[in-house]
Protein backbone atom coordinates (compact mmCIF):
# COMPACT_ATOMS: atom_id res chain seq x y z
CA UNK A 1 0.00 0.00 0.00
CA UNK A 2 1.44 3.47 -0.82
CA UNK A 3 0.57 6.49 1.34
CA UNK A 4 -1.71 9.55 -0.12
CA UNK A 5 0.70 12.32 0.45
CA UNK A 6 -1.83 14.56 -1.94
CA UNK A 7 -3.27 15.98 1.17
CA UNK A 8 0.44 17.63 1.60
CA UNK A 9 0.03 21.65 0.53
CA UNK A 10 1.83 23.03 -2.10
CA UNK A 11 3.58 26.30 -1.57
CA UNK A 12 1.48 27.56 -4.35
CA UNK A 13 -1.81 26.28 -2.69
CA UNK A 14 -1.05 28.53 0.55
CA UNK A 15 -1.48 32.29 1.28
CA UNK A 16 2.44 34.02 1.71
CA UNK A 17 1.37 37.75 1.56
CA UNK A 18 3.05 39.45 4.29
CA UNK A 19 3.51 36.42 6.05
CA UNK A 20 6.62 34.91 7.82
CA UNK A 21 7.77 31.95 5.96
CA UNK A 22 10.14 29.70 7.94
CA UNK A 23 11.61 27.59 4.62
CA UNK A 24 13.75 24.53 5.30
CA UNK A 25 16.21 24.08 2.25
CA UNK A 26 18.63 22.00 1.46
CA UNK A 27 21.41 24.63 0.83
CA UNK A 28 24.20 21.77 1.55
CA UNK A 29 26.43 23.14 -1.32
CA UNK A 30 30.12 22.16 -1.87
CA UNK A 31 32.26 24.74 -0.56
CA UNK A 32 36.07 25.60 -1.44
CA UNK A 33 38.39 28.31 -0.90
CA UNK A 34 35.57 30.33 0.91
CA UNK A 35 32.91 30.08 -2.34
CA UNK A 36 30.46 27.63 -3.08
CA UNK A 37 32.12 25.43 -5.45
CA UNK A 38 28.71 23.63 -7.11
CA UNK A 39 25.46 25.81 -6.73
CA UNK A 40 23.13 23.30 -8.03
CA UNK A 41 21.29 22.78 -4.85
CA UNK A 42 20.80 26.53 -4.58
CA UNK A 43 19.93 26.71 -7.94
CA UNK A 44 17.21 24.39 -7.37
CA UNK A 45 15.45 25.98 -4.72
CA UNK A 46 15.41 29.72 -6.48
CA UNK A 47 11.66 28.92 -8.11
CA UNK A 48 10.58 28.25 -4.40
CA UNK A 49 12.22 31.48 -2.39
CA UNK A 50 11.38 33.92 -6.12
CA UNK A 51 7.32 32.54 -5.54
CA UNK A 52 7.27 33.48 -2.03
CA UNK A 53 9.29 36.99 -2.72
CA UNK A 54 6.34 37.71 -5.42
CA UNK A 55 4.22 37.71 -2.63
CA UNK A 56 6.13 39.79 -0.50
CA UNK A 57 6.75 36.95 2.09
CA UNK A 58 9.34 37.29 4.80
CA UNK A 59 11.84 34.80 4.30
CA UNK A 60 13.36 32.61 7.02
CA UNK A 61 15.42 30.56 4.96
CA UNK A 62 16.88 27.47 7.33
CA UNK A 63 19.49 24.54 6.05
CA UNK A 64 22.45 22.46 7.62
CA UNK A 65 25.77 22.64 6.11
CA UNK A 66 28.05 19.15 6.32
CA UNK A 67 27.95 17.57 9.95
CA UNK A 68 29.60 20.23 12.32
CA UNK A 69 30.13 19.36 15.86
CA UNK A 70 28.51 22.70 17.00
CA UNK A 71 29.74 25.91 16.33
CA UNK A 72 32.57 25.63 13.42
CA UNK A 73 33.21 28.93 11.30
CA UNK A 74 34.42 26.64 8.70
CA UNK A 75 31.02 25.42 7.95
CA UNK A 76 29.37 28.86 8.13
CA UNK A 77 26.71 29.08 5.73
CA UNK A 78 28.11 32.90 4.83
CA UNK A 79 29.38 31.43 1.19
CA UNK A 80 26.01 30.09 0.93
CA UNK A 81 24.64 33.45 1.26
CA UNK A 82 26.60 35.36 -1.05
CA UNK A 83 26.30 33.22 -3.89
CA UNK A 84 22.38 32.85 -2.85
CA UNK A 85 22.12 36.48 -2.81
CA UNK A 86 23.97 36.74 -6.07
CA UNK A 87 21.55 34.15 -8.02
CA UNK A 88 18.41 35.87 -6.60
CA UNK A 89 19.76 39.24 -7.21
CA UNK A 90 18.96 40.40 -3.58
CA UNK A 91 19.91 41.43 -0.82
CA UNK A 92 20.28 38.31 2.09
CA UNK A 93 20.81 38.92 6.13
CA UNK A 94 22.31 35.81 8.20
CA UNK A 95 22.59 35.54 11.55
CA UNK A 96 25.46 34.23 13.85
CA UNK A 97 23.39 31.17 15.32
CA UNK A 98 20.07 29.24 14.39
CA UNK A 99 17.71 30.68 17.29
CA UNK A 100 18.80 32.84 20.44
CA UNK A 101 17.90 36.79 21.22
CA UNK A 102 20.12 38.23 18.24
CA UNK A 103 18.21 35.74 15.89
CA UNK A 104 14.69 36.44 17.41
CA UNK A 105 15.46 40.13 16.79
CA UNK A 106 16.04 39.72 13.38
CA UNK A 107 13.35 37.70 12.98
CA UNK A 108 11.01 40.42 14.46
CA UNK A 109 12.36 43.21 12.05
CA UNK A 110 11.93 41.11 8.98
CA UNK A 111 10.07 43.30 6.75
CA UNK A 112 7.64 42.48 3.75
CA UNK A 113 10.02 40.77 0.69
CA UNK A 114 13.05 40.53 2.80
CA UNK A 115 15.26 37.39 3.71
CA UNK A 116 17.09 36.47 6.30
CA UNK A 117 19.18 33.18 6.11
CA UNK A 118 19.36 31.14 9.79
CA UNK A 119 22.85 30.26 10.49
CA UNK A 120 24.21 26.39 10.04
CA UNK A 121 21.27 24.48 11.89
CA UNK A 122 23.86 22.12 13.19
CA UNK A 123 25.10 24.48 15.15
CA UNK A 124 23.26 23.81 17.46
CA UNK A 125 22.72 20.17 18.41
CA UNK A 126 19.53 20.20 19.31
CA UNK A 127 18.91 19.86 15.39
CA UNK A 128 20.06 16.63 14.70
CA UNK A 129 18.34 15.67 18.03
CA UNK A 130 14.92 16.60 16.81
CA UNK A 131 14.97 18.48 20.63
CA UNK A 132 11.85 19.46 21.14
CA UNK A 133 12.79 23.32 22.63
CA UNK A 134 14.54 24.28 19.34
CA UNK A 135 11.77 23.26 17.65
CA UNK A 136 9.54 25.18 19.45
CA UNK A 137 11.92 28.26 19.21
CA UNK A 138 11.95 27.61 15.20
CA UNK A 139 8.14 27.46 14.96
CA UNK A 140 7.78 30.36 17.06
CA UNK A 141 9.45 31.94 13.61
CA UNK A 142 7.05 30.90 11.79
CA UNK A 143 3.28 32.08 10.10
CA UNK A 144 4.18 29.67 7.21
CA UNK A 145 6.04 26.50 7.43
CA UNK A 146 7.55 25.33 4.19
CA UNK A 147 9.77 22.16 3.25
CA UNK A 148 11.60 22.43 0.25
CA UNK A 149 14.67 19.97 1.63
CA UNK A 150 13.94 16.32 -0.03
CA UNK A 151 16.88 15.25 1.03
CA UNK A 152 16.72 15.40 4.10
CA UNK A 153 13.09 14.12 4.56
CA UNK A 154 14.48 10.76 5.90
CA UNK A 155 16.24 12.13 8.92
CA UNK A 156 13.62 13.24 11.98
CA UNK A 157 15.38 16.64 13.09
CA UNK A 158 13.92 19.86 14.54
CA UNK A 159 13.73 22.17 11.19
CA UNK A 160 12.29 18.86 8.87
CA UNK A 161 9.87 17.25 11.45
CA UNK A 162 9.90 18.50 15.04
CA UNK A 163 8.60 21.81 14.32
CA UNK A 164 5.72 21.31 12.35
CA UNK A 165 3.18 20.44 14.96
CA UNK A 166 4.07 23.59 16.75
CA UNK A 167 4.00 26.00 13.97
CA UNK A 168 0.53 27.91 14.26
CA UNK A 169 -0.41 28.66 10.81
CA UNK A 170 -0.19 26.82 7.16
CA UNK A 171 2.73 23.73 6.29
CA UNK A 172 3.37 22.25 2.96
CA UNK A 173 5.93 21.59 0.30
CA UNK A 174 7.79 23.97 -2.01
CA UNK A 175 8.28 22.56 -5.76
CA UNK A 176 11.18 20.43 -5.72
CA UNK A 177 10.09 18.55 -2.82
CA UNK A 178 6.49 18.28 -4.70
CA UNK A 179 7.88 17.41 -7.66
CA UNK A 180 9.96 14.88 -5.78
CA UNK A 181 6.96 13.26 -4.21
CA UNK A 182 4.49 13.24 -7.34
CA UNK A 183 7.22 11.52 -9.50
CA UNK A 184 8.22 8.89 -6.46
CA UNK A 185 4.19 8.36 -6.48
CA UNK A 186 3.50 7.90 -9.86
CA UNK A 187 6.44 5.52 -9.95
CA UNK A 188 4.51 3.17 -7.55
CA UNK A 189 1.08 3.60 -8.94
CA UNK A 190 1.33 4.29 -12.66
CA UNK A 191 -0.21 0.78 -13.87
CA UNK A 192 1.59 0.32 -16.98
CA UNK A 193 3.33 -3.14 -16.43
CA UNK A 194 6.12 -4.65 -16.77
CA UNK A 195 8.18 -2.58 -13.66
CA UNK A 196 11.31 -3.17 -14.44
CA UNK A 197 14.07 -2.11 -11.33
CA UNK A 198 17.76 -2.27 -12.82
CA UNK A 199 20.12 -2.59 -9.39
CA UNK A 200 23.62 -2.15 -9.37
CA UNK A 201 26.60 -0.45 -7.38
CA UNK A 202 28.60 -1.39 -4.90
CA UNK A 203 26.82 -3.46 -2.38
CA UNK A 204 23.77 -5.85 -1.66
CA UNK A 205 23.85 -4.99 2.39
CA UNK A 206 23.12 -1.00 1.03
CA UNK A 207 19.91 -2.27 -0.94
CA UNK A 208 18.58 -4.88 1.15
CA UNK A 209 15.10 -2.44 2.05
CA UNK A 210 14.75 -1.43 -1.79
CA UNK A 211 15.40 -5.04 -3.05
CA UNK A 212 12.69 -6.66 -0.41
CA UNK A 213 10.21 -4.17 -1.17
CA UNK A 214 10.75 -4.07 -4.86
CA UNK A 215 10.12 -7.88 -4.96
CA UNK A 216 6.24 -7.07 -4.08
CA UNK A 217 6.04 -4.12 -7.25
CA UNK A 218 8.25 -5.05 -10.06
CA UNK A 219 7.99 -8.06 -13.11
CA UNK A 220 11.33 -8.00 -13.50
CA UNK A 221 14.75 -6.75 -11.36
CA UNK A 222 17.58 -6.43 -13.64
CA UNK A 223 21.13 -7.06 -11.39
CA UNK A 224 24.19 -5.21 -12.42
CA UNK A 225 27.35 -3.79 -10.59
CA UNK A 226 29.06 -6.12 -7.52
CA UNK A 227 26.45 -6.67 -5.96
CA UNK A 228 25.60 -9.26 -8.76
CA UNK A 229 28.26 -11.30 -7.57
CA UNK A 230 27.09 -11.91 -4.24
CA UNK A 231 23.82 -13.29 -6.09
CA UNK A 232 25.96 -15.62 -8.16
CA UNK A 233 28.64 -16.49 -5.40
CA UNK A 234 25.24 -17.41 -3.38
CA UNK A 235 24.27 -19.73 -6.56
CA UNK A 236 27.45 -21.42 -6.18
CA UNK A 237 28.61 -20.06 -9.42
CA UNK A 238 32.10 -18.81 -10.02
CA UNK A 239 32.89 -14.78 -10.04
CA UNK A 240 37.32 -15.39 -9.91
CA UNK A 241 38.53 -12.44 -7.71
CA UNK A 242 35.32 -10.02 -8.09
CA UNK A 243 34.22 -8.40 -5.35
CA UNK A 244 31.00 -9.80 -2.86
CA UNK A 245 29.99 -9.73 0.31
CA UNK A 246 30.98 -12.91 2.23
CA UNK A 247 28.38 -12.08 5.01
CA UNK A 248 24.95 -11.20 2.75
CA UNK A 249 25.48 -14.63 1.25
CA UNK A 250 22.55 -16.34 3.08
CA UNK A 251 20.70 -13.46 2.36
CA UNK A 252 21.38 -13.09 -1.63
CA UNK A 253 20.35 -16.58 -1.64
CA UNK A 254 16.85 -15.77 0.33
CA UNK A 255 16.01 -13.21 -2.22
CA UNK A 256 16.55 -15.05 -4.90
CA UNK A 257 14.18 -17.77 -3.22
CA UNK A 258 11.51 -15.00 -2.21
CA UNK A 259 12.01 -13.86 -6.19
CA UNK A 260 11.14 -17.26 -7.64
CA UNK A 261 8.24 -17.82 -5.44
CA UNK A 262 6.75 -14.45 -6.27
CA UNK A 263 7.56 -15.28 -10.14
CA UNK A 264 9.84 -12.27 -10.00
CA UNK A 265 12.10 -12.32 -12.61
CA UNK A 266 15.37 -11.40 -11.27
CA UNK A 267 18.21 -11.74 -13.74
CA UNK A 268 21.64 -12.16 -13.29
CA UNK A 269 24.56 -11.12 -15.55
CA UNK A 270 25.25 -13.91 -18.57
CA UNK A 271 28.43 -12.56 -19.03
CA UNK A 272 31.00 -9.95 -17.82
CA UNK A 273 33.97 -7.34 -18.63
CA UNK A 274 36.84 -8.74 -16.74
CA UNK A 275 39.69 -7.41 -16.07
CA UNK A 276 42.59 -7.54 -13.14
CA UNK A 277 43.24 -4.19 -12.16
CA UNK A 278 41.09 -0.89 -12.12
CA UNK A 279 42.95 1.19 -14.35
CA UNK A 280 42.33 3.22 -17.61
CA UNK A 281 44.54 1.19 -19.48
CA UNK A 282 43.54 -2.48 -18.06
CA UNK A 283 42.96 -5.44 -20.21
CA UNK A 284 39.75 -6.51 -20.52
CA UNK A 285 38.62 -10.21 -21.56
CA UNK A 286 34.68 -11.02 -21.83
CA UNK A 287 33.76 -14.03 -19.81
CA UNK A 288 31.15 -15.79 -19.22
CA UNK A 289 31.74 -18.43 -16.44
CA UNK A 290 35.39 -19.28 -17.25
CA UNK A 291 36.65 -16.79 -14.56
CA UNK A 292 40.66 -16.88 -14.05
CA UNK A 293 41.26 -17.23 -10.20
CA UNK A 294 42.52 -13.21 -10.55
CA UNK A 295 39.63 -11.87 -12.71
CA UNK A 296 37.55 -9.36 -11.44
CA UNK A 297 34.37 -8.36 -12.91
CA UNK A 298 34.08 -4.67 -13.57
CA UNK A 299 31.02 -4.57 -15.57
CA UNK A 300 28.04 -6.43 -17.17
CA UNK A 301 29.34 -8.08 -20.53
CA UNK A 302 28.03 -7.23 -24.49
CA UNK A 303 25.08 -10.17 -24.04
CA UNK A 304 23.74 -9.10 -20.37
CA UNK A 305 24.14 -5.43 -22.07
CA UNK A 306 21.57 -6.22 -25.42
CA UNK A 307 19.29 -8.47 -22.50
CA UNK A 308 18.93 -5.67 -19.85
CA UNK A 309 18.52 -3.00 -23.19
CA UNK A 310 15.42 -5.33 -24.44
CA UNK A 311 13.95 -5.56 -21.45
CA UNK A 312 14.05 -2.03 -20.57
CA UNK A 313 12.97 -1.05 -24.18
CA UNK A 314 9.75 -3.24 -23.68
CA UNK A 315 8.87 -1.86 -19.67
CA UNK A 316 5.72 0.05 -18.83
CA UNK A 317 7.87 1.85 -15.96
CA UNK A 318 11.27 1.57 -14.56
CA UNK A 319 13.44 2.27 -11.67
CA UNK A 320 17.27 2.08 -11.52
CA UNK A 321 19.40 2.47 -8.67
CA UNK A 322 23.21 1.73 -9.10
CA UNK A 323 25.60 1.35 -11.83
CA UNK A 324 26.46 -1.62 -13.93
CA UNK A 325 29.97 -1.24 -13.17
CA UNK A 326 33.07 0.56 -12.49
CA UNK A 327 31.49 3.46 -14.98
CA UNK A 328 34.08 5.83 -13.78
CA UNK A 329 36.66 3.97 -15.82
CA UNK A 330 36.39 4.04 -19.02
CA UNK A 331 36.79 0.18 -20.14
CA UNK A 332 34.06 -0.75 -17.28
CA UNK A 333 31.63 2.25 -18.36
CA UNK A 334 29.82 0.44 -21.28
CA UNK A 335 27.23 -1.85 -19.38
CA UNK A 336 26.16 1.43 -17.55
CA UNK A 337 25.84 4.08 -20.39
CA UNK A 338 23.69 1.05 -22.05
CA UNK A 339 21.36 0.98 -19.48
CA UNK A 340 21.18 4.92 -19.37
CA UNK A 341 20.83 4.96 -23.46
CA UNK A 342 18.03 2.55 -22.98
CA UNK A 343 16.19 4.28 -20.13
CA UNK A 344 16.68 7.47 -22.83
CA UNK A 345 15.01 5.71 -25.71
CA UNK A 346 12.33 3.67 -23.84
CA UNK A 347 8.57 4.96 -23.94
CA UNK A 348 8.30 3.53 -20.42
CA UNK A 349 7.84 6.25 -17.43
CA UNK A 350 12.11 6.09 -15.90
CA UNK A 351 12.74 7.08 -12.94
CA UNK A 352 16.44 7.15 -11.51
CA UNK A 353 17.83 7.25 -7.71
CA UNK A 354 21.09 7.09 -6.37
CA UNK A 355 24.12 9.47 -6.96
CA UNK A 356 26.33 7.87 -8.79
CA UNK A 357 23.51 6.55 -11.15
CA UNK A 358 22.27 10.04 -11.43
CA UNK A 359 25.83 11.29 -11.89
CA UNK A 360 26.17 8.86 -14.76
CA UNK A 361 23.33 9.92 -16.89
CA UNK A 362 24.80 13.43 -16.28
CA UNK A 363 28.51 12.45 -17.90
CA UNK A 364 26.66 10.50 -20.66
CA UNK A 365 24.60 13.47 -21.78
CA UNK A 366 21.34 11.99 -21.61
CA UNK A 367 20.03 13.37 -17.96
CA UNK A 368 17.22 15.23 -19.84
CA UNK A 369 15.44 12.19 -21.42
CA UNK A 370 14.45 10.80 -18.06
CA UNK A 371 11.29 11.05 -16.80
CA UNK A 372 12.59 12.10 -13.30
CA UNK A 373 16.13 11.96 -11.45
CA UNK A 374 15.58 12.26 -7.74
CA UNK A 375 17.75 14.64 -6.14
CA UNK A 376 17.76 13.01 -2.71
CA UNK A 377 19.45 9.75 -2.94
CA UNK A 378 18.58 8.63 0.76
CA UNK A 379 15.52 9.87 0.77
CA UNK A 380 13.90 8.31 -2.00
CA UNK A 381 15.48 4.63 -1.48
CA UNK A 382 13.82 4.96 1.96
CA UNK A 383 10.32 6.21 0.10
CA UNK A 384 10.38 3.06 -2.17
CA UNK A 385 11.40 0.38 0.58
CA UNK A 386 8.05 1.46 1.84
CA UNK A 387 9.60 2.92 4.78
CA UNK A 388 8.14 6.05 6.23
CA UNK A 389 9.82 9.37 5.65
CA UNK A 390 9.64 11.37 9.22
CA UNK A 391 9.75 15.14 6.96
CA UNK A 392 6.85 14.12 4.97
CA UNK A 393 5.06 12.21 7.70
CA UNK A 394 4.97 15.12 10.13
CA UNK A 395 3.31 17.34 6.90
CA UNK A 396 1.18 14.80 6.19
CA UNK A 397 -0.28 14.61 9.87
CA UNK A 398 -0.29 18.64 10.33
CA UNK A 399 -2.68 18.05 7.06
CA UNK A 400 -5.44 16.06 7.76
CA UNK A 401 -7.92 15.13 4.90
CA UNK A 402 -10.58 17.51 4.65
CA UNK A 403 -14.21 16.26 5.75
CA UNK A 404 -16.93 17.88 3.13
P1 LIG B 1 24.30 4.89 -6.27
O1 LIG B 1 25.07 6.07 -5.71
O2 LIG B 1 23.77 5.17 -7.64
O3 LIG B 1 23.25 4.40 -5.31
P2 LIG B 1 26.27 3.00 -5.32
O4 LIG B 1 26.86 4.06 -4.45
O5 LIG B 1 25.56 1.88 -4.70
O6 LIG B 1 25.36 3.68 -6.45
O7 LIG B 1 27.45 2.31 -6.16
C1 LIG B 1 28.29 3.03 -7.02
C2 LIG B 1 29.68 2.47 -7.06
O8 LIG B 1 29.69 1.07 -7.35
C3 LIG B 1 30.51 3.12 -8.13
O9 LIG B 1 31.56 3.85 -7.54
C4 LIG B 1 31.02 1.96 -8.98
O10 LIG B 1 32.37 2.13 -9.38
C5 LIG B 1 30.90 0.77 -8.05
N1 LIG B 1 30.80 -0.49 -8.79
C6 LIG B 1 29.90 -0.82 -9.73
N2 LIG B 1 30.16 -2.06 -10.22
C7 LIG B 1 31.24 -2.52 -9.59
C8 LIG B 1 32.00 -3.74 -9.66
N3 LIG B 1 31.66 -4.71 -10.50
N4 LIG B 1 33.07 -3.87 -8.84
C9 LIG B 1 33.40 -2.87 -7.98
N5 LIG B 1 32.73 -1.71 -7.87
C10 LIG B 1 31.66 -1.53 -8.66
MG1 LIG C 1 26.70 6.17 -4.23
Amino acid sequence: MTMDWSQIPAINQIDLTGKRVFMRLDLNAPIKDGKVKDDTRLRAVLPTINYALARNARLILASHLGRPKGVDPSQSLEPVAAKLAELLNHEIKLSDYPVGDATQKLVSELRNNEILLLENLRFDKGESKNDEELSKQFASYADVYINDAFGTAHRAHASTAGMIPFVQGPSGVGFLMHKEIAALTHLLNDPARPFVAVLGGAKVSDKIGLIQNLLGQCQSILIGGAMAYTFLKALDLPVGASRFEEDQLPLAATLLKKAEARGVKLLLPEDHVVATEISAEAKTRIVTDKFQPEDMGLDIGPRTLATYSEIIHNAGKVFWNGPMGVFEVAPFAAGTRAVAEAMAKTNAYTLIGGGDSAAAVEQFGLADKISHISTGGGASLTFLEGEVLPGLEALRLANPPKKD
